[in-house]
């Protein structure tokens, strides 16, 4: 599974959905938050999927993933959320999250609890929690 279907990606088998941060789903107008400034070929990674501060989108991603479990029942997972090399780009990328992240997660450190560490772990939760009940 990937997050989205190109580029880089043109190659491997899609599994799933291409969720986009929506102020409301499944229509609403897309927005920005983390994710590579620059599009590619078309893709602005930024509108695809990445904001935490969405729990709508959250939710999403979760059942997509326990639909996933319940059909593969994989022994394990790997959930490769960042992307961006290092941490030193991870922070770069925290710096430029939507309002709604900023609201929640006003921290602009990576390691804060108030900011970066919570933000992305909150993202991680939503994953988890529903995998763990899928179980
Ligand atoms: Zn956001």
């Amino acid at each position: 599974m990937a997050y989205q279907k190109g580029p880089l990606y043109e190659e491997g088998a899609y599994l799933g959905k291409v969720f986009y941060n929506r102020e409301s789903y499944p229509d609403g107008p897309v927005y920005s938050c983390m994710g590579f400034p620059e599009g590619r070929k078309g893709v602005d990674p930024s509108q695809t999927g990445s904001c935490r501060g969405n729990d709508q989108l959250n939710r999403l991603k979760a059942k997509e993933l326990e639909k996933f479990v319940r059909a593969v029942e994989p022994g394990a997972l790997y959930i490769h959320f960042e992307d961006f090399g290092n941490y030193r780009g991870t922070q770069a990328v925290w710096k430029q999250r939507d309002p709604r992240c900023r609201k929640r997660w006003p921290d602009d450190d990576l390691r804060s609890l108030q900011g970066g560490a919570a933000g992305l772990a909150h993202g991680y939760s939503w994953l988890i929690n529903r995998v763990s009940d899928a179980e």
